[in-house]
């Protein structure tokens, strides 16, 4: 039986809710976020980044095995050489497994390189006026303190650095034209981006992507404590606790709230006339005692831009529209948006 690995896809998806690591992957089950990440990666160009970092970090060798034992297996053949980039690098430990964008390995030093097609802006950094990390940019942080936790597992002897490779706000290309040198192609189903012959950093004009060392952040993080169902974790009991309750595919419940609001895994009457399942149906019948006509109803979910939904799901239990007050609905009105820490 295929070993079922947490991967950094899978952490990000278990730290929005780790109920959604029972219906991912499951063909019978509703998932509306694969058509929707691959169209956003388009929108944003997050295909053409992750090949354009690669020319900021040349020469290295690209593992487009998507065999897990063959990955991991060049990789540490790489790894066994004084100096080595590496795109795409494969890291086993226990349950977890992750593919890394850019390796850059130096002697006893292993450089971690996540590439991302989002913006950063150096005065801003990556922390809040109070000092702890803006919740925009924890998402990202987590992905490469997971990755860096893998790989420090995998090869303990290493010293690790992470770091983000995001698009530089304060530099513009000054090449015209620099995204058609990169062009899509479909290969056995998956997206490729290929780069046109010849193209290198030197082409490239001014860089636009800027690597920031992100380990002050990670540290933070595997600081912070983590609540798991009323249990107070740390960073590597939670990992181990998603990575747990995906290799037994064993259904965990956790709690509805405002983050329901955007389940991918809410079938659409058509999708369950279909015969789809509804990960999204499930968990409110189950944790809600939801009947059928329930999910017709005026959810207090569908309000929009209301502050309040956590309190009404978790504490009052009132779903519905209708258990709404007009005092709650006004008080929410003066308000402005803040962003929290
Ligand atoms: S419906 Fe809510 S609890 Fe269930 S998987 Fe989706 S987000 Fe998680």
């Amino acid at each position: 039986m295929k070993p079922r690995y947490l991967t950094k896809s899978r952490f990000k998806l278990a730290h929005e809710c780790p109920t959604k690591l029972f219906y991912t992957g499951k063909k019978d089950y509703v998932d509306n976020k694969l058509d929707d990440d691959f169209l956003r990666s388009l929108a944003e160009g997050g295909f053409q980044v992750g090949e354009l970092a690669k020319l900021y970090y040349p020469g290295g060798t690209n593992i487009d095995e998507l065999d897990h034992a063959k990955a991991l297996a060049i990789t540490n053949e790489l790894l066994q050489r004084d100096k080595a980039i590496i795109y795409e690098a494969a890291f086993v430990f226990n349950n977890f497994f992750i593919r890394a964008d850019i390796i850059i390995k130096s002697g006893s030093k292993i450089r971690l390189i996540e590439v991302k097609a989002k913006s950063y802006d150096n005065e801003e950094g990556f922390t809040g006026k109070n000092g702890s990390i803006r919740s925009t940019w924890k998402p990202y942080l987590l992905d490469v303190a997971f990755q860096k936790h893998v790989i420090k597992q995998a090869f303990p002897e290493f010293e690790v650095e992470g770091n983000l490779m995001l698009a530089d706000k304060g530099q513009l290309t000054s090449i015209d034209g620099l995204n058609q040198k990169f062009f899509l192609s479909s290969v056995e189903g998956r997206t490729k981006v290929n780069v046109i012959g010849g193209t290198s950093a030197k082409d490239l004009g001014t860089a636009i992507l800027a690597t920031v060392n992100v380990d002050e952040y990670i540290e933070m993080l595997y600081q912070e404590r983590y609540d798991f169902n009323g249990n107070d974790l740390s960073f590597i009991e939670l990992a181990n606790r998603y990575a747990e309750i995906y290799a037994t595919d064993q259904i965990t419940f956790c709690g509805l709230g405002s983050h329901c609001g955007s389940c991918e895994f809410k079938a659409s009457d058509v999708q369950l006339k279909e015969g789809l399942l509804s990960g999204y149906h499930e968990c409110w019948t189950a944790q809600a005692n939801f009947k059928p006509e329930d999910f017709s109803t005026p959810h207090v979910l569908k309000i929009w831009d209301f502050r309040k939904k956590d309190d009404y799901i978790t504490n009052r239990k009132q779903y519905f529209q209708n258990g709404i007050t007009r005092a709650d609905l006004d008080a929410e009105k003066p308000k402005k948006h803040t962003e929290l820490g």
